[in-house]
């Protein structure tokens, strides 16, 4: 039986476990617990997309949605909700669901790895990898799921600004305030934004993004006064700070948006924040991981099943990680610019411009429609299917609300009221595309 070997445990990797699982494959996953226990805001959307992938356990350690306040371009907004998950539970519960389906996992560091393979070379090559504690595992096929932290520097990368999160926890000694509400805030700042969590047991979780090469950060040893006296003087940060004081040390996060343009092999493909990373200020980092988790299954399917369609599987594969890359990147574009008192300092500056000019979304008119066949996902498997293009959707759409469309477009294009159905395309377009979000679900 095909042996997959996947390395990195967070919802991508576990994502792609599960569904390789249900695809009948041997799966076994390596991975290590992350150095720092992160808090992170997620909305609804990625509870539903955690859920999809097929994730209980992890979903069980999810708090109730809390308030969260937003304060950007000068004007306060608590209009929205999201939950606060501590990565380490939700992460723990993702092991414990890929347990129960039967994957083998192992709690180990990976080292190194051998035996990649591109994708026109035929040759059979089984993939090497080597853990810290001296093992040496063999498979035909590996996922890289390690996040951020896959090694990228011999692949080729697209990278927007260079983004520092600088991660703190405060504790307070006063019982009365430890019982405090959860609830979050992100807020802009002159050279950056601050995100800002209350837990429900009075820890306070605070996080600075700043720009790598605007900022002025001091050395290291400075690096927790610096952050202290940066949350201090912000009036909003209050609530949250109060009479509380930071502990430990600031943990950095690297969070500059990133594409790795080769993302797949004849024995590898790599997924999640390993293939795209995005700007975290979208609040959307665990959802596009799932995006590219949830396809991968079938990409894979196709490389061991019918290698006959690699590449077919592989621009499929391309094709989606890099249109949701620069679909995030222009939502966060979109983002900066609404905060209109400082476009002219460097870090929202570069922020503002990249990653081009390109809107969101692009209006469609019925003259620009057609029906071409395309890559999709059938059964498990990737396969050409007639679909219907769009300047705002070049990759297809194939189903809409669960109906065939290039049947509907090719029977509208016969009928001589275009009118009607123009509008009727565009209502459906509505529904079904990522919208810009409110400013209000920052973080
Ligand atoms: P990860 O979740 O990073 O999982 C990778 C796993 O691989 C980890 O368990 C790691 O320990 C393991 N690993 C790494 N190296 C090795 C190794 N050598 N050997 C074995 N195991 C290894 N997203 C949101 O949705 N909401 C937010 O509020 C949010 N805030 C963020 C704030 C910051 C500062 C940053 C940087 C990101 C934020 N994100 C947020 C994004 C989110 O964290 C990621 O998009 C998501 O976790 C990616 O999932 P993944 O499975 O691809 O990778």
């Amino acid at each position: 039986m095909t042996q997959i070997l996947i390395l990195g445990g967070g919802p991508a990797g576990g994502a792609v476990a599960l569904g390789m699982k249900a695809l009948g494959y041997e799966v076994t996953l390596v991975t290590e617990a992350r150095p720092f226990d992160a808090v992170e805001g997620i909305s609804d959307r990625v509870i539903q997309g955690l859920r999809h992938a097929g994730f209980r356990k992890g979903l069980s350690c999810l708090p109730q949605p809390s308030a969260r306040s937003a304060h950007w371009n000068g004007e306060a907004n608590s209009a929205n909700t999201e939950s606060l998950i501590e990565r380490k539970k939700l992460d723990a519960g993702i092991l414990q669901d890929l347990e129960a389906a039967g994957v083998h996992v192992i709690r180990q560091r990976v080292r190194q790895v051998q035996g990649l393979v591109a994708l026109n070379d035929k040759s059979s090559v089984s993939v090497q990898v080597m853990l810290d504690n001296g093992e040496s595992l063999s498979a035909d096929f590996m996922v890289e799921a390690r996040g951020r932290a896959a090694p990228q520097a011999d692949f080729a990368r697209s990278r927007g600004p260079q983004t520092l999160s600088l991660l703190q926890y405060w504790h307070s000694d006063n019982g009365a305030e430890s019982v405090s509400q959860r609830r979050s805030m992100a807020i802009s700042l002159p050279d950056g934004w601050a995100w800002m969590a209350m837990l429900e047991d009075g820890r306070r979780y605070l996080q600075l993004t700043v720009d790598v090469s605007a900022a002025e950060l001091p050395v290291k040893q400075q690096l927790a006064k610096y952050c202290q006296q940066r949350f201090l003087a912000i009036p909003e940060a209050k609530a949250f700070t109060g009479n509380a004081k930071p502990v430990g040390v600031p943990h950095g996060r690297i969070s500059t948006p990133v594409l790795v343009e080769e993302n797949i092999g004849s024995n590898w493909i790599r997924v999640g924040d390993a293939a795209m990373a995005v700007d975290p200020l979208s609040g959307n980092g665990i959802f596009q991981a799932l995006s590219s988790a949830l396809q991968a299954p079938a990409v894979i399917n196709t490389l061991i099943r019918q290698p006959a369609d690699a590449e077919l599987a592989a621009r499929f594969y391309r094709d989606r990680v890099e249109g949701l890359f620069y679909r995030f990147a222009r939502i966060g574009r979109d983002f900066y610019q609404l905060e209109e008192r400082w476009q002219g300092a460097p870090f929202w500056q570069n922020r503002c411009q990249w990653p081009d000019a390109e809107p969101v979304h692009k209006t469609v008119r019925f003259d620009q429609l057609s029906v071409e066949m395309m890559p999709v996902v059938a059964d498990g498997l990737i396969a050409e299917q007639e679909v219907v293009i769009t300047p705002d959707q070049p990759l297809g759409i194939w189903h809409l609300a669960g109906i065939p469309l290039a049947p509907v477009v090719n029977q509208a294009k016969q009928l001589a009221n275009r009118q009607a159905f123009d509008a009727w395309f565009a209502d459906q377009q509505n529904c079904h595309s990522v919208g810009i979000q409110n400013p209000a679900q920052l973080n």
